[in-house]
């Protein structure tokens, strides 16, 4: 089993699911019973979720244009 995230798009709430992997890409209903459900990036949680953040010190900030859209996760 693991842990899925997906997004319900009618009401905007995120929810987590536990299913198989074979499961992973089968829809699901969200909370409040809406159907229109996306899911998030796999965050996968298989035990150790300790993830050292180890970044050269080469670009503290990123001065871009503001293109993506990837904070909500919209654009998956
Ligand atoms: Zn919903």
């Amino acid at each position: 089993m693991a842990l899925y995230e997906f997004r319900c798009r009618e009401c905007g709430s995120t929810f987590e699911v536990n299913r198989p992997m074979q499961q992973a890409g089968d829809p699901v209903d969200c909370p409040g019973g809406h159907s229109d459900t996306v899911k998030l990036l796999s965050t996968v949680a298989l035990g150790g979720k300790a993830r050292t953040a180890q970044r050269p010190a080469m670009a503290p900030a990123p001065a871009g244009g503001g293109g993506g859209c990837c904070g909500g996760g919209c654009c998956g």
